[in-house]
């Protein structure tokens, strides 16, 4: 299905449809519910791409623009357009690669013929010029298998790395797409994907592997004092900071609105909240430029809540963690507090 999120998912999304909405002329048709559903939730990136293109410097979303938004990438002949357009890439794929291993297959069946040729001729006593020169062709048909192998090997690689781009289309296609595409992090399906092949991973976890829980404070004051567009900054520089203070394996996610995770494997207690707490220093330190005055503007602070993994789920994980951050509100926000401490 199209979409998958729930009532309470997608009561935030109107919240923030309507809010959107407002700021932008086009009337408010169900053209412009689609085209701004599909934007907040984030599950059409090559939307979101299109409107940001069409947005920048400020310009707004008019009628015109909804409805050309909307053709292109929302529509459903416009899908159905584009699931045919894969499908031929797919096919030609197909037979792309059907031509690079019959090629190869050729090459080789020829080396071998080659190769028994030479063997019969071995046979009989061959002087050391003929001795020589078979050598050589010996050598010359070698050298054109391994070419032919490398060939195919490049090929490969190329038709890898066109797959990968495939699947990824048809993830996004299909609403499935595993990134925020507001900050580049793994959003709420992709961390949840992510988390669970590191708990799968029996040597990883036996190091210890610990949830942040991060939430922006007061974020609503934030947008209602200086405007969406400058909200939306926030969050990106947030997401920037997280993924500035977490070492390679970690993995960061927006897991919607204003709030992320950090999940942190071969990590302790004492060492995730060593995290944290740089986390929560670096952006109560960090000042962001504002757009239109190019001001900057400080005071952001974040609340974070820990929980360790013990055998449970990454969505009770989820859970710890998020009562904990509850703490961390209820204690005054700007603080880290773990679960069950
Ligand atoms: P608290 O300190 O308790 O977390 O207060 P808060 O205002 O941060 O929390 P609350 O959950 O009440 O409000 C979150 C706000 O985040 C409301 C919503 O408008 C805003 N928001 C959610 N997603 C986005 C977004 O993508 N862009 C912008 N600019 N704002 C968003
Ligand atoms: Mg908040
Ligand atoms: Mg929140």
């Amino acid at each position: 299905m199209r979409y998958s999120e729930t009532r309470e998912a997608s009561a935030e999304i109107l919240r923030l449809m309507l809010q959107k909405m407002a700021a932008h002329p086009a009337a408010f048709t169900p053209l412009t519910y689609a085209v701004w559903y599909e934007l907040i939730s984030g599950i059409n990136p090559a939307l979101t791409e299109a409107s940001n293109k069409l947005m920048e410097g400020g310009r707004k979303l008019d009628d015109r623009a909804i409805e050309q938004l909307h053709h292109n990438f929302v529509s459903d002949s416009k899908h159905e357009e584009s699931f045919d357009a894969r499908q031929e890439k797919i096919n030609q794929l197909l037979s792309k690669l059907a031509g690079f291993t019959a090629e190869t297959d050729k090459h080789a069946n020829q080396f071998g013929n080659n190769l028994q040729a030479y063997g019969n001729t071995l046979k009989q006593d061959l002087d050391p010029a003929k001795l020589e020169a078979l050598i050589g062709n010996m050598a010359g048909d070698t050298n054109k298998m391994r070419g032919s192998v490398q060939t195919l090997q490049s090929q490969l690689e190329d038709s890898k790395k066109e797959v990968q781009k495939l699947q990824r289309e048809l993830k996004s296609a299909r609403g499935e797409a595993s990134t925020d595409p507001l900050t580049g992090v793994l959003n709420r399906r992709g961390f949840e994907a992510k988390a669970q092949t590191i708990l799968d991973d029996a040597e990883l976890i036996q190091k210890g592997l610990c949830l942040l829980m991060v939430d922006i404070d007061h974020f609503k004051k934030v947008n209602d004092t200086f405007g969406h567009l400058l909200g939306d900054k926030v969050i990106q520089a947030v997401a920037t900071m997280l993924k500035f203070r977490v070492k390679g394996q970690d993995v960061v996610a927006r897991l919607g609105g204003e709030e992320f995770a950090v999940l942190l494997p071969e990590t302790d207690l004492a060492g995730a909240r060593v995290v944290a707490e740089h986390i929560r220093q670096g952006i109560e330190k960090s000042k962001i430029r504002r757009l239109d005055t190019q001001d900057f503007i400080g005071g952001i602070t974040v609340s974070l809540g820990i929980s360790k993994y013990q055998g449970n789920t990454v969505v009770e994980m989820l859970d710890q963690a998020d009562k904990a951050l509850y703490q961390s509100k209820e204690g005054g926000r700007n603080r880290t507090t773990i679960f069950g401490q």
